[in-house]
Parts: C-alpha cells; sequence; structure tokens
C-alpha cells in the first residue's frame, strides 16, 4: 500500500488555506441500499457534514479561496452562481466567520414559476448571513457572469474596498479544487483504516472542481481507483475537456506534473436529461431510495442526479465489489425546489 504523504505534493502545504470545515467527513456503508440493489458493497462520504452554514463540497473549496483572499489582504468577497447555488452561501458563510463582506450575483440559469426558488433554501441562508445579492439575466454564460462580477469589483474598488472575485470560468485555476485533494487524503486514509480498497468512486461533476480535485489528490497520492464524475451541467462531450483542462491548472499551481492522463477522466451522462437543475424521473427515485433505506437526505440538483448515475452502476456491478458515493452535500435547495418536489414524490404530499 503507498502512503505518499500531502506534504510531497508539489508545493500543496504551502498554499493559502483558511480552517472552515468539520474534517474529516464520515465514510459510512449503506447496508440496506446494497442490499435493495446489488451484491456489491455500497459506501458514502458524508460531505454533507463538512459543517459550516450546512456544509457540503464548497466548504472545502472555500478554505482554499478564502485563505487566498485572506493572503491578498482583501476585505470583501464576490462570488456567482445559479439563484440555488450552494457555493454562494457557503462563500457567504466562510466570509462571515473570517470577518469579510459577500457579494453575490444571482444567475438565471433555470427558469422558474415557484416563488420558492427565489426566496427560499439558499436564497433565505444568504439572506440570514447578510450577503448582498444582484441579479445576472442571462442564464448559461459563465464568460458574461464573470465579467460583470469584474464590473461590480471595479465599483467596490472605487468605493475603497479590497475585493477578491472567485471566478467560475474554466480559465482560470480552480483552486477551490486543492479542497478535494485533501479528501482523497482522507479517503485513502479511511480505506486503509477500514482494510479494503474501494473498485470505483463515483462524484457529481458541475463546474468540475471536485471532480477534478478529487482525481487529481488520488492520482498524485499514488492511488489508481477509477473516480466516475456524473454530469449534473453539461454533457460529457464538454466535461471531459473541462476536466483535463482543471487538472492541468492544477498541476500548474502546485508546479508538480499533471498525474491525471486523458484516460483517467470516467464522465457518465446517462441521468443529465432534461438539463440543469430540471428534475427526471431518475432523480426522483433515487431521493426517495436513499431516504427511505439509509435515512440519508440528497437534493434535487446535485446529489439526486449523482446518486441515479450511483445507482445504475451499482445494479451492473460484480458480488463484492466496493463503490463509494461521494455526497457532495446541496440539502438546503430542497426547499427552494418544494414545488417541483411535491407533486411528484410517489406518496403525495400536500
Ligand atoms: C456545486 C455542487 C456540486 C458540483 O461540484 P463542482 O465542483 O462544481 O463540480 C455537487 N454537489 C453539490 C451539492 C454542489 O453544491
Amino acid at each position: 500500500m503507498t502512503n505518499i504523504s500531502l506534504d510531497s505534493v508539489g508545493n500543496f502545504n504551502h498554499r493559502p488555506r483558511a480552517q472552515l470545515g468539520h474534517l474529516p467527513t464520515p465514510l459510512e456503508a449503506m447496508p440496506n441500499l446494497g442490499k435493495a440493489l446489488s451484491e456489491a458493497e455500497l459506501f458514502i462520504k458524508r460531505d454533507d457534514c463538512t459543517g459550516l452554514a450546512m456544509g457540503g463540497n464548497k466548504v472545502r473549496q472555500c478554505e482554499f479561496y478564502l485563505g487566498e483572499a485572506i493572503a491578498q489582504g482583501a476585505d470583501t468577497v464576490l462570488i456567482t452562481g445559479a439563484v440555488q447555488s450552494n457555493f454562494t452561501r457557503t462563500v457567504a458563510a466562510a466570509a462571515r466567520k473570517l470577518g469579510f463582506e459577500c457579494h453575490i450575483q444571482a444567475e438565471k440559469r433555470v427558469s422558474h414559476t415557484s416563488s420558492l426558488y427565489y426566496h427560499s433554501g439558499n436564497v433565505l441562508l444568504s439572506r440570514i448571513l447578510g450577503a448582498s445579492i444582484s441579479s445576472y439575466h442571462e442564464g448559461e454564460d459563465e464568460d458574461g457572469a464573470d465579467k460583470q462580477l469584474e464590473v461590480i469589483a471595479a465599483e467596490l474598488r472605487a468605493d475603497g474596498k479590497k475585493p477578491y472575485v472567485i471566478h467560475l470560468g474554466p480559465d482560470h485555476p480552480q483552486i477551490g479544487s486543492l479542497g478535494y485533494i485533501v479528501a482523497a487524503d482522507e479517503i485513502i486514509k479511511q480505506a486503509n483504516e477500514l482494510e479494503m480498497q474501494f473498485d470505483k468512486i463515483v462524484v457529481a461533476t458541475g463546474s468540475g472542481a471536485t471532480h477534478a480535485g478529487l482525481l487529481f489528490g488520488l492520482r498524485a497520492l499514488g492511488n489508481q481507483t477509477p473516480v466516475t464524475g456524473i454530469c449534473v451541467r453539461r454533457e460529457k462531450a464538454l466535461q471531459v475537456p473541462r476536466i483535463a483542462k482543471h487538472c492541468d491548472n492544477i498541476a500548474t499551481v502546485l508546479d508538480i506534473e499533471n498525474p491525471v492522463s486523458l484516460t483517467d477522466i470516467i464522465i457518465n451522462d446517462d441521468a443529465l436529461a432534461p438539463g440543469y437543475g430540471q428534475i427526471n424521473d431518475a432523480v426522483l427515485e433515487a431521493i426517495e431510495l436513499i431516504a427511505q433505506n439509509e435515512g440519508i437526505i440528497l437534493d434535487p440538483v446535485y446529489t439526486g442526479r449523482s446518486m441515479a448515475g450511483f445507482i445504475s452502476l451499482a445494479k451492473q456491478a460484480i458480488s463484492g465489489e466496493k463503490l463509494l458515493f461521494i455526497h457532495t452535500g446541496g440539502q438546503p435547495s430542497i426547499f427552494g425546489y418544494e414545488d417541483d418536489l411535491k407533486p411528484i414524490l410517489s406518496k403525495n404530499i400536500d
């Protein structure tokens, strides 16, 4: 068993990092789901339990973004995302904890008629956290959204503030990915403690920061477990080069060779239709199945979809195979999507 430490992953330990998460997160068995589905043994990494303001994968990413913001002497953090973005809510919380102001740009990526979508869930939490919020109406337009955020940053600078902008476009290095190198290290150690090896790890792939960081981290730490990214935002043909680019960027940031080859990038977009943030039957089934077998809550945008992908892989797995699902969080958005969910659950709720 290889035991490469994080110290030897380039300049990883010299990157600025703010401690924000409750880490390591638990890694648990899902015996009931396993029995219900397949001959395989199913496990879950509880990154919904990262702690800060209802947790999720963005807490790990924020440790490195906010660390950088502190290193640059910033006083205000700016972030853009979908209206029900977990990232913007988590940045708002991280900013408060570390003494920053926070501005959120909410993009209308999904057209919605429900007022809950615009006011409840993550939006409500961001308001409680005291973030200022502006809206951006162009839907799927990463470059445009990043540019508009720069306009707001320029206004803040003119007012004497020191803004730090978290860009989401793939041309900017996703330093949040470094948080998933930490997760990779935890998974390797937890598997060692359990005296086992996973045959497959399954994770949602959206911006790709989580997927790229996890894959890069495993390979850099000498672990070859296959990682399947389940598309939640764009199709496979677009997601593969995106992950490859993120991995190149991480290698540059850490000043090491990129240990991820193109064949390492496994992407599955079978559960993506009809598109980002839009529920389908497989997503609903996944949400109900895991809640009713394991008492675990998933969200309708990300983990419901990645679990739908995990379920179909678990059904195809052979006896004794060990599959790990990364629960990336997102539960607050359930309340923003309540109107979409209720009428279509198998037992309708009033
Ligand atoms: C953002 C998010 C993802 C996707 O993570 P990326 O790093 O953007 O690929 C998955 N699950 C949840 C709950 C998220 O909020």
